[in-house]
């Protein structure tokens, strides 16, 4: 019988457990999860308000992306499983105080199709010469690693930066693209520069290689849960021992002893034969920081970023009032605070009734942390004046709900995977221990969830 403890009950720790749980069912393995806080599921949370499904943290995850979407198979919710509403697909930038919807045929943040980019205003004619001569772009294999904003600037130029590159990225890592390593973050971009050279060219030979079928729709972009992200906690807590589950503990420290580790959480410590450290890396370096310095400053030195979700309920005038789409990302050049808002009753309609509209606004980085100490009322008044300016929006919401996210996105800086290998032959000389979570190898759900799978699977093995 193999003891494992696991540190973290959010998504990357109770997947690792649910990996272990037929093991246990057998026999060969027991497992104890700790969880400092008193719920389990980490940031995936959901509150149901007036009709509306409020997300706290993440509100889907991406389809491409297979991990979650067969975690709900195998939990038995694929019925459960739902698509963002694509045809009302639509995102708008704001430029110079304008939202300017973004051209049809960008993918991600590379143009395909030259009509539409060539005809929309979300471009100075500079920038789209530079698309035009990009297509020319000779291949180039970088020896060193760089941030997003760099390659992205020696491809398209500054705009793009600013407009596309640094907004897409701050929605979804809370970070800035010149700090973001392209070799963690966009790595098929690195990899489209080598051999293509042009961005835009390796994209279009990329899609012409893996054509669609016909008459086969696209798959949505992004899927969800009918009940909202915390369904998916609410299914897989029940399906794991109920007493090998402990909240309201934190772990302080682990030791290694007798080939294996000693887990210390308040007064009470275990022995276990492996440990999986299922918690942000910040916390991974304090665990490790009295036994293991040099891993520890390692850990460490991965930044994370905060971030403020806040979700307004408001009546059918402002849905009727409100535009089209998913909704709409702030570039930095604006001066806001907001870095986007997204029109849930558009991109997953069933969250709210008809007669609602669901708007869920977002800080993260230096803004979240400006704003951090003031009241959820000062919150919700900064955010309205900010939708006003934005939308024009000035009606009082029915609801207005904060939920705050310290250091809870991982920033992939320049030079992250360089860090991953150093961590991993650290991690390699010590008694059996894997690691989990957002911190490494993809910040989004499915990959937390890919991260608890492997780290089980690891130390089942080792
Ligand atoms: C606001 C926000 C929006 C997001 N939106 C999306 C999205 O739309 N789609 C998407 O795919 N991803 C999104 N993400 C990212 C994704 O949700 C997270 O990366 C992922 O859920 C992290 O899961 P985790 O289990 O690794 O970490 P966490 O959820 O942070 O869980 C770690 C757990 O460890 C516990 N813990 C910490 N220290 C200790 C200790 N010493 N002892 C015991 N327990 C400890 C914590 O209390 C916590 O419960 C979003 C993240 C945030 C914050």
């Amino acid at each position: 019988m193999i003891r494992i403890g696991i540190i973290g009950g959010g998504i990357s720790g109770l997947t690792a457990a649910f990996t272990l749980e037929d093991h246990r069912r057998a026999g060969a393995v027991e497992y104890t999860l700790y969880e400092s806080s008193p719920n389990l599921g980490g940031v995936l949370r959901t509150e149901h308000i007036q009709g509306c499904i409020v997300e706290a943290g993440p509100d889907s995850f991406i389809t491409e992306k297979p991990w979650a979407a067969d975690l709900c198979r195998t939990l038995g919710i694929r019925d459960q499983l739902i698509g963002s509403n694509d045809v009302a697909r639509k995102t708008y930038i704001l430029v110079s105080g304008r939202l300017i919807p973004m051209p049809d045929g960008l993918m991600f943040m590379v143009p395909t199709k030259i009509l539409p980019t060539g005809l929309s205003p979300l471009f100075s004619w500079t920038t789209k010469l530079r698309m035009a001569q990009e297509l020319f772009h000779p291949a180039r294999a970088a020896q060193a690693d760089e941030s997003v904003a760099s390659l992205i600037e020696r491809h398209y130029g500054k705009e793009m930066v600013d407009r596309l590159a640094d907004p897409l990225l701050s929605g979804v890592y809370g970070g800035e693209a010149a700090n973001l390593s392209v070799r963690a973050v966009l790595p098929r971009f690195a990899e489209m520069e080598r051999t293509h050279g042009s961005l835009g060219r390796a994209m279009l030979a990329a899609r012409k290689k893996t054509p669609r079928p016909a008459n086969q729709p696209a798959p949505p972009l992004f899927t969800s849960l009918k009940n909202g992200m915390q369904q998916l906690v609410e299914t897989l807590v029940p399906r794991l021992n109920p007493s090998s589950l402990v909240t309201n503990a934190p772990v302080q420290s682990i030791q290694p002893e007798a080939g294996g580790w000693t887990i210390s959480a308040g007064l009470k410590s275990d022995h276990f034969d492996a440990v999986i450290l299922a918690v942000p890396t910040h916390a991974a370096a304090k665990i490790l920081s009295l036994c293991r310095p040099e891993l520890s400053a390692e850990l460490a030195a991965i930044d994370y970023s905060s971030s403020i979700t806040i979700g307004l309920g408001y009546d059918r005038q402002v849905r009727e009032s409100l535009p089209p789409g998913f909704g709409f990302l702030v570039p930095r050049s604006e001066h806001k605070r907001l870095l986007a808002a997204t029109f849930v009753h558009n991109k997953f309609p069933h969250r709210a009734p008809d007669d609602r509209a669901l708007l869920r606004c977002f800080f993260a980085g230096s803004t979240a942390e400006n704003i951090w100490q003031l009241s959820d009322d000062a919150i919700i008044a900064v955010v309205r004046n900010e939708l006003q300016q934005i939308l024009g929006l000035d009606s009082e919401p029915l609801f207005a709900r904060v939920y705050k996210w310290k250091s809870a996105m991982a920033q992939y800086c320049v030079g992250h995977l360089e860090r991953l290998d150093r961590i991993e032959r650290l991690r390699q000389q010590l008694p059996k221990l894997a690691l989990a979570g957002n911190g490494y190898r993809g910040i989004g759900v499915p990959d937390c969830i890919r991260s608890g799978t492997n780290a089980a699977e690891q130390v089942l093995t080792r």
